[in-house]
């Protein structure tokens, strides 16, 4: 809330919460069914209004419960089960085409009938905070006859949001784009790291593999969607209209602004290097769900699913390092200190940040903040 974390567990004792919150939200998912999140914001929401008295005029249980967001350490929320990387996000896809196809238009024939994904890995999801160590990999330069090994040298992020699935499905059963939402049960940021070298040698014919699961990082702060209702958006047309098991239901999208900065070592103050939002997402939420789950698979409480890259069309709304340098041919310049980059260097921190806003409404994510490591 604003520059100030809730500490639950005086709620909790005072009566004030529906009841005393587990430490990871998974058992609180077990427990008390997928909508348990919208219940508690629902009572903090009353708790915290200015014309509520019961906080207001308890100062010592005001002090214990509020903890300034500076002093708080990040942890992740609900460790997922599962983690599904999807590729929603048109100009992206249009920008990776032009790069790598050139010859060919730059959307593959099916990019407009699904949405494209790959299964991830979820046991290297970590939070905000947590470092990330420059991924080994093998990798092939175009001049070079054999391949070799060693710390990626085009380590890139990805701008992503993503959600987690507060309801899972039976076998055989399909959940179609209306019923999607009852399986959301809130959004974060997704930062995809990536080693494009190592992503370009290993990616075909069966996609990414170590070039991605080394490491995800996301916010720690999970956004309900009943904190999102206004900023539902109707997204962009879709042309040809998807078939019917993935028809988009009236305003599915979100707008969301995202934000990503960076620092070097010698730098005191991060740069913006990209600003985007979500509304440049072709494929929305509930047509991805309603995707993965129209052959029969088992959707689990607990997955967690990436929207792919949200680049914008201009060249300052680009969500990745591959396209804002061009795949290295135009280096980013950083103003503070003269540097220049084309992808990630060792010491680099990267923040990811995201936020709505209407009026007088306005909800934060937070941030994803990690550092580079070097490769041990
Ligand atoms: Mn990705």
């Amino acid at each position: 809330m604003g520059e100030w974390v809730i500490d639950l567990r005086p709620l909790a004792e005072a009566g004030l919460v529906p009841y005393r919150p587990e430490p990871y939200l998974d058992v609180d998912l077990e427990l008390r069914g997928p909508r348990f999140l919208d219940d508690l914001r629902a009572a903090l929401y009353e708790l915290f209004r200015e014309d509520s008295s019961r906080l207001r005029d308890d100062e010592t249980l005001r002090q214990a419960c509020l903890i300034p967001a500076s002093t708080a350490i990040p942890c992740i929320p609900l460790m997922p089960k599962a983690f599904v990387d999807f590729y929603s996000g048109i100009h992206h896809a249009s920008n990776v085409g032009r790069m790598f196809r050139p010859d060919q238009p730059p959307l593959l024939p099916n990019y407009r009938w699904m949405p494209i994904g790959y299964n991830g890995r979820a046991s290297t999801v970590v939070t905000s905070g947590v470092d990330v160590v420059r991924p080994m990999g093998q990798s092939k330069a175009a001049d070079q006859a054999i391949p070799i090994f060693g710390p990626t040298r085009e380590l890139d992020f990805e701008l992503e949001m993503g959600f987690y699935l507060a309801k899972g499905s039976e076998i055989g059963e399909r959940v179609t784009p209306e019923e999607a939402g009852d399986h959301v049960l809130g959004l974060v940021i997704v930062n995809d790291w990536s080693a494009r070298d190592v992503q370009r040698w290993e990616y075909q014919p069966l996609g990414p593999f170590l070039a991605k699961s080394f490491a995800t990082s996301i916010s720690p702060w999970i956004v309900v969607p009943d904190a999102l209702e206004p900023f539902r958006i109707e997204g962009m047309v879709q042309d040809p209209p998807p078939l019917d098991h993935l028809r988009r239901p009236a305003r599915s999208h979100y707008s969301i602004n995202l934000e990503v900065s960076i620092a070097t070592s010698a730098m005191s103050t991060p740069q913006v290097i990209c600003r985007s939002n979500t509304n440049n997402l072709y494929w929305s939420i509930a047509q991805q769900i309603a995707h993965q789950s129209s052959n029969g698979t088992a959707l689990q409480a607990g997955d967690l699913y990436a929207s792919g890259t949200i680049s914008g069309e201009s060249e300052d709304s680009f969500g990745s390092m591959l396209e804002l340098s061009w795949r290295g041919e135009r280096p980013i310049r950083l103003e503070e200190t003269g540097e220049t980059r084309t992808f990630l260097e060792d010491g680099d921190e990267v923040i990811m940040t995201a936020f709505s806003e209407a009026d007088c409404y306005r909800v934060g994510f937070g941030e994803v903040r990690t550092k580079i490591l070097p490769a041990g």
